[in-house]
């Protein structure tokens, strides 16, 4: 039989070796800024357009390279940063396999301009798809911009898989973040579609977080130092009141480079043990400097994790260097989560002073005076007690002072409602007549609304099915477009950092559609007059960050409507929680507005709202006793 392997022709080899280096726009961000970097630039710009689908270029003014280098640069395996397999145990640079730039030619149109400071002349390469296009001498600035088109050009499988603008847009904003944060000693900006999402100059670390998550943040961060022989630890973590629901402020940075390390994290966590609630995170911004040869990390192809020598050590002085830092802010004692309202100080009573109660008495009652009256007749069974002949006729003597409280107190038990009062009559009226009319609902450990049914019982989530009821209304809402929106007093205020205005940029017109009222989007604050009839003043800023949180973290996949994850998102922040009592009124309007629903049957994320369990379930569970 004939051979039949052969060698790869390197176009080919490369369109291969590229999907590892390139998942998306950001992973070109990525590479070309911290080239950028590794050429000592002191100014990086990186300009995208269409979230990087059109175009993503990155403009330095580092060393730049010769003509030689220029076109080397875009072979497999060209670097200038390693010699040999011992230089990767004292890596200074972020770079070092050589793949970047020859992967990202294999699946793109790029454009190079590169001159170094003692050249009068730059160079100037095109290629597409590793083919050179052309090459010529240029008039350029030293240093050297790099300009990538029509990504995945020839891989219409891979560009039909990337994710909407917006999501695309938050993982390079991400990257940008993450590589500007590591390096706050080298200017950056970034534009996009024209126009400019991040202008930093250089400026110390603390300038730079606020620079870049809004100037809010300042008030939020909280200095952690210490100085170890193994370990440097420097930066900030976010006060504990300020712990957010989303994880998007949490860097970690070793020797200058953004790393995931859930060990690491977990140590940050432990420290904030008892300060902050569950389901929310602490932020954080932390250098950790370790010696490059206690780390390896080769071991992942994006490199953003790392293999430590003596973890378990790092963990412990991460954790009692943000404790300490924590308790010497004093930050701890302030802190008061299950705060009982019923233990304030109503307003109109702050700041005066307590009166001690008064007794008064009426000297002339003597209790033996009408005795005989109330004694003397006993009462045969079961005849009616009238009040008005027993009592002592000066009675109300005893209660002198308190008589406007008396009749008050009548009249307020006339509006009490008690628990078992037949309100359910409408109950399920217009809907199925497998309902037993008639029956009250009840509510199981604050969690379950428990009602009964022709065929037995029902049981009901009371969270998942109020997000239901919220889902369907908010849909319906935002694709009709006529939500009745409350006018504020005041307006709103709110700051968020310039990645999350992004995010909220993206769903505006939506949120509109719900009920809000923008006055201003500012790079870092927005400003709100009007709300959703259903979102009180106080929630405004709760459902916003939920929802930019939910944006973060659930990387919605390719079918993914922004209107859909909006209505999710605001129903699962509005929601009845477990735990909160709902009278009987609320059960039943519950009760009545989820089975008006198109899908009763599930939450909007699709779990189970109700169960029920038939009399025939009931009775075969007695049947064996
Ligand atoms: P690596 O960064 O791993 O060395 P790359 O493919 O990213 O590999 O780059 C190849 C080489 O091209 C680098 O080693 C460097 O010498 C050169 N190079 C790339 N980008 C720049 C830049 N912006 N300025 C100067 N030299 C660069
Ligand atoms: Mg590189």
């Amino acid at each position: 039989m004939a051979d039949i392997i052969q060698l790869l022709p390197d176009h080919v080899a490369n369109q291969i070796a590229a999907g590892e280096v390139v998942q998306r726009p950001a992973s070109v961000v990525k590479e070309l800024l911290e080239n950028a970097i590794d050429a000592g630039a002191a100014h990086i710009s990186l300009i995208a357009k269409d979230a990087g689908k059109t175009l993503i270029q990155v403009v330095d003014n580092g060393k730049g390279m010769s003509a030689t280098d220029a076109r080397l640069s875009f072979e497999r395996h060209a670097t200038s940063k390693i010699k040999s397999a011992d230089d990767l145990f004292s890596l200074n640079t972020k770079g070092f396999r050589g793949e970047a730039l020859a992967s990202i030619a294999a699946i793109a149109h790029v454009d190079l301009k590169t001159k170094q400071d003692q050249d009068d002349l730059g160079t100037h390469i095109v290629i597409e798809g590793s083919t050179i296009k052309d090459q010529d001498l240029v008039v350029t600035p030293q240093g050297t911009s790099l300009s990538v088109k029509h990504l995945f050009f020839n891989i219409p499988a891979r560009r039909n898989f990337l994710k909407s603008d917006a999501v695309e847009i938050r993982h390079i904003i991400d990257e940008f973040q993450r590589v500007a944060l590591a390096h706050p000693s080298i200017a950056f900006v970034m534009m996009h579609n024209g126009s400019e999402s991040f202008n930093l100059p250089v400026s110390n670390y603390r300038q730079r977080v606020v620079n870049i998550f809004g100037s809010k943040t300042n008030e939020k961060l909280v200095p952690v130092e210490e100085d170890t022989e193994v370990l440097k630890i420097s930066g900030f973590v976010g006060k504990p009141e300020f712990a957010k629901r989303s994880k998007s402020e949490q860097f970690f940075f070793v020797n200058n480079r953004f790393i995931k390390s859930p060990y690491l994290n977990h140590a940050v966590n432990a420290a904030y043990e008892g300060l902050i609630k569950d389901g929310s995170h602490p932020s954080y911004y932390l250098n950790l400097k370790v010696d490059p040869k206690s780390i390896d990390i080769n071991i992942h192809p994006t490199k953003t994790e790392i293999k430590f020598d003596d973890e378990h050590t790092l963990y412990a002085i991460l954790r009692s260097a943000i404790k300490h830092s924590l308790g010497q802010f004093n930050i701890a004692p302030v802190l008061d989560f299950d705060h009982d309202p019923n233990l304030d100080t109503p307003y109109n009573f702050e700041g005066k002073s307590s009166v001690t109660p008064q007794v008064e008495v009426n000297r002339d009652f003597n209790p033996f005076k009408d005795e005989v009256m109330s004694t003397s007749t006993p009462r045969p069974a079961g005849q009616h007690i009238n009040f008005k002949k027993e009592v002592p006729s000066n009675w109300e003597s005893l209660y002198v002072g308190v008589e406007s409280k008396g009749t008050r107190q009548e009249s307020d038990f006339s509006e009490v409602q008690f628990e078992s009062e037949p309100e359910s009559q409408e109950l399920f009226e217009s809907g199925s007549s497998a309902f037993d009319v008639g029956q009250s609902t009840y509510q199981l450990h604050n969690k379950y609304v428990v009602s009964s049914i022709k065929s037995g019982v029902l049981f009901i989530d009371q969270n998942r099915a109020h997000r239901r009821v919220l889902y369907e209304k908010m849909l319906s809402h935002i694709t009709v477009q006529q939500a009745v929106s409350q006018q504020l007093l005041f307006p709103l205020q709110l700051h968020f950092s310039a990645s999350e205005i992004e995010i909220l940029q993206t769903l505006k017109q939506d949120l509109e559609h719900t009920g809000f009222v923008f006055s201003k989007f500012e790079d870092e604050s927005i400003e709100i007059t009007g709300t959703p009839i259903n979102v009180s003043e106080s929630e405004v800023s709760i459902v916003l960050e939920q929802l930019i949180s939910d944006m973060q973290q659930d990387i919605p996949d390719v079918n993914f409507s922004a209107t859909d994850m909006l209505a999710k998102s605001m129903a699962k922040s509005m929601a009845i929680k477990g735990g909160q009592s709902l009278s009987s009124v609320e059960q039943e309007h519950l009760v009545n507005s989820l089975f008006a629903c198109k899908e009763p049957n599930v939450s909007p994320e699709q779990k189970t709202t109700f169960i029920t369990m038939t009399l025939d379930e009931l009775d075969r569970k007695f049947i064996t006793f």
